[in-house]
């Protein structure tokens, strides 16, 4: 019997580059009406920062249907101006359907308890304000709408309307190809409110901590992150980094939640600081030969187990991690299947547990039943079973796993999963 698992839709990313090629002389508003009630009707979401140029995407959404779920980051970093100018045009624009997204409290407590983190770390104070509330929010839905233009940076200055991401939404640009000019002019015609910071020289506005004004002739996006090279918070960060492309797409190895996705951890490497690292796997050992410093490290951090380690030895700094990698050298070696179950079953850990090394089609359903709820693929055979949602599934097994699986049949060393049992008939 085989799994049935998510099928990436290839025919999607042949649709976006005939979308835009269709749409390329459509003007804004046709784009947005085309997104909201044709190609992505009642399935689609706006994503708006409320800043300099919100108001003029938020006026076309609210012409085209204004009970549309707009989805505010509310960071907690935000300029009380931008907050004040969230209800202005709440109001103005009659939008009956603002929704705040705020960053996880445990995930502040851990990695941002002084609320500095974009100081030292701004990618990381990103991650965990923005990309991580927005992921599960735009989960359903088949895509989103943005008020990105290419005369922003230079980064995009080939946005196209519509690009496909490399989970299989649609990300919709209604405002590419628009200039400042334009942007200006659309506001006036509409006697839109601006935000109350504009007139002092802010023509990009994220939150307090990384934006500031951009003087003549800048960029206008020249003041966020001022400084650093950092251009984008992160959930535009697709391909790389790079602007959507329908089908130059970049080989994920991460499978996790039925697809393969970008992965935020990258291996550990030799010149790495126990107080710096971030998102990465540091290999056990090293870990407990700076655990002070490591448990100093502001940063999101994973821990490597390899085969041989023992990860009772890390149990009370296990909290301290986001992800656990548990590395599987052969086919053969089912060690770490031991530190899988040691970890969710004694332990209690509730992160991510991923497995790397020989990750093998058959391995993984053993694996999931042992906890492991991410797996790094490289093996052609392997990631095309996954991506056509063939798994096999266990049927027999030896010895049943957590709490869930209970001995049944009449052979102990050869058990079935339990069957969902029936209500007991009464007499
Ligand atoms: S823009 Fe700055 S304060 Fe806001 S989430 Fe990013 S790094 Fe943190």
């Amino acid at each position: 019997m085989l799994h049935s698992l998510k099928k990436p839709d290839k025919i999607r990313a042949l649709g976006v580059m005939a979308l835009n090629g269709m749409f390329d002389e459509m003007d804004a508003k046709g784009v947005l009406r085309q997104a909201l009630t044709d190609v992505l009707a009642g399935d689609v979401a706006i994503v708006s920062s409320f800043g300099a140029d919100s108001a003029v995407l938020l006026h076309m959404v609210s012409e085209i249907d204004p009970s549309l779920p707009i989805y505010f980051l509310e960071t907690g970093k935000h300029f009380p101006e931008t907050l004040a100018y969230v209800e202005t045009l709440k109001q103005r624009l009659g939008l009956t359907n603002i929704i705040s997204l705020t960053p996880d409290p445990a995930d502040l407590a851990q990695f941002d308890p002084g609320g500095t983190l974009w100081e030292t770390d701004p990618d990381s104070c990103c991650h965990i304000r923005k990309t991580e509330p927005l992921e599960p929010a735009l989960e359903k839905f088949g895509g989103w709408v943005t008020g990105r233009k290419r005369y922003q940076t230079a980064e995009r200055g080939v946005l196209p309307h519509f690009e496909l991401t490399s989970d299989d939404r649609i990300k919709v640009n209604p405002l590419a190809y628009w200039s400042d000019a334009e942007v200006i002019a659309y506001r006036e015609a509409h006697q839109l409110p601006e935000h109350p910071l504009y007139a002092k020289g802010f023509k990009s506005i994220g939150c307090a901590p990384c934006t500031s004004a951009v003087g003549e002739g800048e960029d206008a996006r020249a003041g966020r992150w001022r400084g650093l090279d950092k251009k984008e918070c992160g959930i535009h960060f697709d391909f790389n980094g790079a602007i959507a492309s329908p089908l130059a797409k970049t080989e994920h190895n991460l499978w996790k939640h039925d697809a393969f996705i970008a992965d935020p951890f990258t291996p550990w490497a030799d010149a790495y600081q126990p107080a710096t690292a971030r998102y990465t796997h540091v290999p056990l050992k090293t870990f407990i030969a700076h655990r002070a410093a490591f448990l100093a490290n502001p940063h999101p951090l994973g821990l490597l187990v390899e085969a041989g380690d023992a990860i009772e030895d890390v149990e009370s700094d296990l909290g301290r991690f986001a992800s656990v990698a548990i590395a599987f050298p052969a086919f053969t070696d089912g060690r770490g299947y031991t530190t899988a179950r040691l970890l969710t079953e004694r332990f209690q850990y509730t992160g991510e547990i991923r497995a790397i090394g020989d990750v093998l089609q058959d391995q993984i359903p053993l694996m999931r039943r042992c906890g492991i709820n991410a797996f790094v693929v490289t093996h052609g055979p392997t990631r095309h079973a996954l991506e056509e949602g063939h798994l096999p599934e266990v049927a027999l097994f030896y010895q049943p796993t957590g709490s869930t699986e209970l001995p049944v049949g009449t052979r102990p060393f050869l058990r079935r999963p339990s069957p969902v049992k029936p209500e007991t008939e009464s007499a």
